[in-house]
């Protein structure tokens, strides 16, 4: 009944919806940042792209909520619609449809279904006694412990639960518990990761009882037709969302296009309502099946899971506001496999992004663009011959751009990345072993400089497509600074080739992508001093740095800055400029004419817009002000130190 994704020409992708007692956290952008990239990557797929998400809004816990506030119900969903959308808009969630359970034709749609299943014997009207916890709106397993006193305690929220007793429909769960077995046998992939398939199906294995889908205690829910004192409860009025959505009964071209789903991305704490509950309730109303529920894993901080009751959780504008949203994306995408949980500190964060975004791609676009511009005016034009290395560039990038399809597919999304981030550090090592600085300065060798620049450009250009889903904006702007005149998402996956780019477009003055932030600087605080022991290096490892005596030949301030100045520096064979932090020790006009050593060889970064191409040695006392070594005679500029 589960359809193959790699025939069809449609996807299906769905988050849960989420529920309006609560603040929009890192959890639930997580959640919609995953659908958000893979939604992206099968339109640049070709496939025509259903992103649903939404809101579940009905439930004593609103209600309750919304008088303490002295709003109505509607009125307080309203208004954590406002913010819900407001983040999503925030961090680029291009989503087709945003479902709200108290629209019109959800409720009328999950009072047919109901019907459907009772007029069929799937539901029948019983008696519900349970143990119940009126913070949780939920009957306490089964399995929970009676306490010593005689009753039970919720174990979500340690609150004590009261017995209820109540008429209530049922849903006629034990029917379906072979069949759902069966279907997982047949389906092994219904639910990921693998693990927690085992999980589900050693649950049901266990037995399943029929499932209580009303209340008469709720009010503010979607009532029973014919029966209206009890109101449909939570799950059977929730999860039916997936059909009311794409046109269950209103729009029937649109749901016969896209049903079944074909990805429900869930948190893992509601697999069990996802792979037991749901499956058995599309199975009675004689739906096929979703391709795949997949279980993510939380966001810990520091090692605890967020939860608006433990004051722990993140708040995702902090770090939108000083990153904006690609680096936010990247890092939740990049960071662990969807199944697993991972670990949010801010350090970790910020390393990252600095490395891996501001370092190794930020700067990769910025030296590539800015050379074509001052050594090109902007134009590469015609190459010179490839040679081996050059082709090599290139086959690679036809070798990566497949494995990035297959993994997406997968929905190994971190995977897809962690190749990208390989492909791209070799064109990094690229540039550096072909030294087109050293290239410019002949101009015989031009046409060599216009193929390495050309090939490195053309590799810029494929990355940022490879990277669009994950970080649209960003591709955006590269696609931009490249010139090209359509849109990044309407070149096809099939149709991207890295013989794409054309050398005769002009290249457009790049602004740097991902301005480094020092993490004292974002948290607004000193991180935690770190012992540090230096390891001991071989005399090989030493030679491999290039330290030179430099003259100083220009200083000035960096706009904007208290502790950087811009230099131009003579190395004896060139000239270089470099940013060093020294301006609270030194005016500029002090250091013009000065001979200190410098490290030639590092890697230029791009410090506030400027790239550096050299570091110079300084004594950096504990409260941060630099003291340069100088030379207490006359030495010539390029002298080797040593
Ligand atoms: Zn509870």
């Amino acid at each position: 009944m589960a359809k193959s994704s790699e025939r069809r020409e449609t996807f299906y992708v769905s988050t849960p919806i989420y529920y309006v007692n609560d603040i929009p956290h890192i959890g639930h952008a997580y959640t919609t940042i995953i659908a958000d990239a893979l939604a992206r990557f099968q339109k640049l797929a070709g496939r025509e792209v259903f992103f649903l998400t939404g809101t579940d809004e009905h439930g004593q816990k609103i209600e309750k909520a919304a008088a303490e506030k002295g709003l109505t119900p509607i009125g307080l969903a309203d208004k954590v619609v406002g913010r819900i959308l407001d983040l999503w808009k925030a961090l680029d969630i291009e989503y087709d449809f945003f479902i709200r359970t108290t629209m019109d034709f959800h409720e009328a749609g999950v009072q047919k279904l109901f019907q459907q299943l009772l007029d069929k014997g799937d539901i029948y009207k019983g008696t519900y006694k349970g143990w119940y916890c009126v913070g949780e709106e939920n009957f306490l397993a089964d399995d929970v412990p009676l306490d010593p006193d005689g009753t039970k305690i919720c174990p979500d929220c340690g609150r004590k639960a009261g017995v209820v007793s109540e008429e209530s429909y049922f849903f006629k769960l034990s029917a379906y518990q072979q069949p759902l077995l069966d279907y997982y046998a047949a389906n092994p992939s219904f639910v990921r990761p693998a693990s927690r398939m085992n999980e589900v199906a050693s649950f049901v294995r266990q037995g399943l009882k029929d499932l209580s889908i009303t209340r008469t205690t709720v009010k503010w829910g979607i009532p029973v037709l014919g029966d209206p004192k009890h109101t449909i409860y939570v799950w059977f009025d929730a999860l039916n969302n997936y059909l009311t959505a794409i046109g269950y009964d209103w729009k029937p071209d649109l749901f016969r296009k896209f049903w079944p789903a074909d990805l429900h991305l869930i948190g893992k704490d509601i697999l069990r309502f996802h792979a037991v509950y749901w499956p058995a309730f599309l199975m009675a109303g004689g739906f096929p099946l979703p391709g795949c529920v997949f279980g993510h894993g939380w966001w810990l901080k520091d090692e605890a899971k967020m939860s608006k009751s433990k004051g722990n959780v993140l708040d995702p504008y902090q770090i939108l506001n000083a990153f904006g949203p690609d680096a936010l994306r990247y890092f939740l995408l990049r960071e662990v496999p969807i199944g697993l949980d991972g670990n949010f500190s801010h350090e970790g964060f910020v390393n990252r992004v600095n490395s891996d975004l501001a370092n190794d791609f930020g700067n990769l676009v910025q030296r590539t663009l800015t050379m074509v511009r001052s050594y090109f005016g902007g134009i590469v034009g015609e190459p010179g011959p490839e040679a081996s290395d050059d082709a090599a560039l290139r086959s690679e990038f036809d070798a990566l751009k497949a494995r990035v399809f297959a993994l997406m597919n997968e929905y190994a999304i971190n995977k897809a990345l962690e190749e990208v981030w390989v492909y791209l550090n070799q064109v990094n090592k690229y540039l550096a072993d072909h030294e087109p600085w050293k290239l410019a300065k002949d101009p015989a060798r031009k046409p060599r400089l216009a193929r390495i620049l050309g090939q490195a450009t053309a590799a810029v250009r494929g990355i940022s497509y490879l990277v669009y889903p994950v970080m649209p904006r960003t591709a955006d702007k590269v696609w931009n600074y490249l010139g090209e005149t359509g849109r990044l998402r309407d070149v096809r996956w099939a149709d991207l080739a890295f013989e794409g780019w054309d050398p005769k477009r002009e290249v457009r003055e790049p602004q740097p992508l991902f301005p480094r932030v020092a993490l004292k600087d974002f948290l607004g605080e000193e991180p935690p001093k770190k012992e540090t022991t230096m390891e001991q290096i071989g005399f090989e490892e030493f030679q491999r740095m290039d330290l030179k005596v430099a003259k100083i030949v220009q200083a000035e301030r960096v706009a904007g800055t208290t502790k950087l100045l811009k230099l131009e520096i003579d190395l004896g064979t060139e000239k270089r400029q470099m940013v060093a932090g020294v301006a609270e020790t030194y005016p500029p006009e002090d250091l013009v004419g000065k001979s200190l050593v410098v490290i030639a060889n590092l890697k230029p970064a791009v410090i506030r817009g400027i790239e550096s191409q050299a570091m110079l040695l300084a004594a950096v006392s504990p409260d941060g002000k630099a003291i340069i070594p100088f030379f207490d005679r006359e030495v010539a500029p390029g002298t080797k130190v040593k």
